[in-house]
């Protein structure tokens, strides 16, 4: 065997190093929260291409693209620049890179575009619109729901017909209508290259299972195939990857079933149960020792997750000892859980713990609203991650339909959306113009002949878009310019807060330098966008300056030396919708648990009381019922005293 330049077993466990080591063939690691499941797939990638297997020939997993990133770059640190031929990403960058290169096999042209939730969506309505279908029925889903549907079908690769019996039984009576909704809208992506994000991976088991030259090239190109946070996959995903390793059979997953926290994309904490199953001859690695929290933390942690109806993973220990309690924080109300925060963590910072080692964390985007507030108020600089995406934005959105009209006429969503920012064009008109542009293989001139009141408007739309088509492919950020350009009056025109709003699209500008093609910056921006662009507050030059406020769906795999959990109030967290069901609140507590084994060292729980839930009607005021089984020794319980409003707080004794 050819001579390692690392020492594995210096820098791992056991358990660890034979799963860094392990042969062919499939294998499953196993284990709670911070045991070492992302370093062993490190370790891995360095091992492979240290006892000789080709970078290029390794495929990289992970939930978000920073984390297959962020991960090579630490498998650069072991092994060198190698490293860097690695293919890292997520299921659905993957998909888009070899749709792009092998999809004309199965129709997909390389220039397809990238729906996103709400183009999506829009689709939806234009050809509910478009079928005359129930149009004054109320009692019909709504678009979001629709999709919703939809999504689960293809994700849990079962029929929309089952989708609705099981889980939208109230909409049985339209089960007929939705069918032939459904085919409109499958139809309508195919004829206008058009792909949501569950086509990618769809279309990506296809093209493998059709197209046995396409195939047997990438299973072969792929050699080593290694999952990051396996119990967050689907079916769909699942089947994905037995086609890509139908060449070799190598293929390493690792995953925590108490972890898995996307149910509603149709993952599911069993997949990883059945990983086995799917691939016979699994060998399986169990991880026991917790190297990131303290054992007060991990108390509370298997604590909370001992109650968990259904888990397969063991307790975990750890070998550090000591730290301080977590503790549970009754706050008056809001603003008294915020000021509690930030005096908090400037008090850290006098004691050495630095603000990139510092996260907020919470349910919903919105939660952090009053803190964000606090926090800036204080000079605190954050970036937040989760929640609103820059991309999503409308003015993001309203710029970039340009691009995408250009890159591929055939795009009637994004049309859409540029002719009703035109003046005088309203639906009837965009509808009439819709019709005519698929038609013609001039756009420009479609538009030059509209007459009215729109003509004027629709002109210098002509004029635009016709600058930037042509000889050659002009830069994206050369395309943003010009649009840039034509779009700033009618910004002016429609929204008040135009001044905050271009600040983005310069965002996007200086994005958009990065990229030499067009159909690169879209379909990046369109799979990932840039961390919260939009939402950074007095962001200094260095990224570790600043603390993190993050949704705990955006918190996944990390880490931070002290956690703020807020909101642990029963009613929010859980959420009272999530009452309705053992599965819903189940991933509730799951959430939990992801939650507070994210802290290093330092825990802090916070609840306001006396809360007025205006959806539900109920007055909030006790802590999270996920707190109900913990023994009071394991938790560090304080009252905030108001004096005279002011954010100081006393010890209690409840
Ligand atoms: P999660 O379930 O949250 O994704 P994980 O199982 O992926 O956690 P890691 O993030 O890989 O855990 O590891 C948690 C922390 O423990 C990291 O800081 C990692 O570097 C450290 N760690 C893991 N194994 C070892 C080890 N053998 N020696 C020293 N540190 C380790
Ligand atoms: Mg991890």
């Amino acid at each position: 065997p050819a001579k390692l330049s690392i020492d594995y077993a210096a820098a791992l466990n056991p358990q660890q190093l034979a799963a860094v080591t392990a042969g062919d063939g499939p294998s499953l690691v196993i284990a709670g929260a911070g045991s070492g499941k992302t370093r062993t797939l490190i370790y891995r990638v360095a091992y492979l291409i240290d006892s000789g297997v080709d970078p290029s020939n390794i495929l990289l997993l992970t939930f978000t693209r920073k984390s297959a990133q962020e991960m090579l770059e630490r498998a650069g640190e072991l092994i060198g620049a190698r490293s860097r031929r690695v293919c890292g990403g997520t299921f659905h960058s993957v998909a888009n890179l070899l749709l792009r290169r092998y999809g004309r096999g199965i129709g997909i042209e390389p220039g397809f575009t990238i729906l996103d939730r709400g183009d999506a969506e829009d689709l939806i309505a234009l050809c509910r619109a478009q079928l005359g279908l129930n149009e004054k029925d109320k009692r019909f889903p709504r678009k979001g729901t629709i999709m919703e549907m939809v999504s689960k079908s293809e994700n849990t690769l079962k029929s929309l017909d089952e989708i609705i019996l099981e889980e939208f039984s109230h909409f049985a009576d339209h089960a007929e209508d939705l069918g032939r909704l459904q085919k409109a809208y499958q139809a309508a992506k195919r004829q206008k290259q058009l792909l949501d994000y569950d086509d990618l991976l769809v279309a990506l088991r296809q093209l493998l299972l059709l197209d046995e030259t396409a195939r047997q090239t990438i299973s072969s190109q792929y050699r080593y195939i290694l999952v990051d946070e396996y119990q967050d996959t689907n079916r769909l995903q699942a089947e994905v990857i037995r086609q890509l390793t139908t060449a070799h059979n190598n293929v390493m997953v690792v995953g925590d079933d108490s972890q898995s926290i996307y149910a509603f994309r149709g993952a599911t904490f069993k997949n990883i149960m059945d990983f086995p199953v799917l691939f016979p001859g699994t060998k399986i690695y169990k991880l026991e020792e917790n190297y990131r929290s303290t054992q007060p933390i991990l108390n509370l942690a298997n604590c909370i997750i001992d109650e968990a109806a259904e888990k397969y993973t063991k307790r975990l220990f750890t070998r550090k000892i000591d730290g301080p309690l977590p503790a549970l924080v009754e706050a008056a109300g809001e603003n008294a859980q915020s000021r509690f925060i930030a005096q908090k963590i400037l008090e850290l910072r006098e004691e050495g713990v630095p603000l990139s080692e510092v996260a907020v964390l919470f349910r919903s985007s919105f939660h952090s609203f009053d803190l964000e507030i606090e926090l800036s108020r204080r000079g605190l600089p954050f970036v937040k991650r989760g929640g609103v995406k820059f991309i999503e934005t409308a003015h993001v959105k309203d710029l970039l339909a340009h691009l995408r009209v250009l890159a591929n006429p055939m795009d009637t969503v994004s049309w859409h959306r540029v002719l009703m920012l035109v003046e005088g064009v309203g639906p009837k008109k965009a509808q009439d113009l819709l019709a005519a542009l698929v038609k013609s293989d001039k756009p420009s001139d479609v538009l030059r002949g509209a007459s009215g009141r729109s003509g004027q408007g629709l002109k210098n739309l002509a004029d635009t878009l016709e600058s930037l088509s042509g000889a050659g492919e002009v830069r994206p950020a050369e395309q943003v310019n010009h649009i840039y350009e034509y779009y700033l009056p009618i910004l002016k025109e429609q929204y008040d807060d135009y001044p905050k709003r271009t600040r983005d699209l310069d965002h996007l500008h200086t994005i958009a330098e990065g990229y030499p093609k067009v159909s690169d910056f879209l379909a990046d921006l369109a799979l990932e966008p840039p961390d919260g662009s939009a939402i950074d507050v007095d962001a200094p030059d260095r990224d570790d300056e600043r603390l993190v406020l993050s949704t705990i769906h955006s918190a996944k795999g990390l880490e931070w030396q002290c956690v703020f959990v807020i909101w642990v109030v029963d009613g929010k967290f859980p959420s009272v919708y999530s009452f309705i069901t053992d599965d819903e609140l189940e991933e509730e507590r799951r959430l939990f648990y992801v939650s507070v084994t994210r802290a290093k060292r330092h825990l802090f729980l916070t609840y306001p009381i006396n809360v007025y839930d205006k959806t539900s009607g109920m007055l909030l005021s006790k802590p999270s019922r996920f707190l109900d089984h913990v023994s009071s020794d394991l938790l560090d319980t304080l009252a905030l005293v108001e004096e005279g409003g002011r954010g100081d707080w006393g010890r209690d004794s409840y």
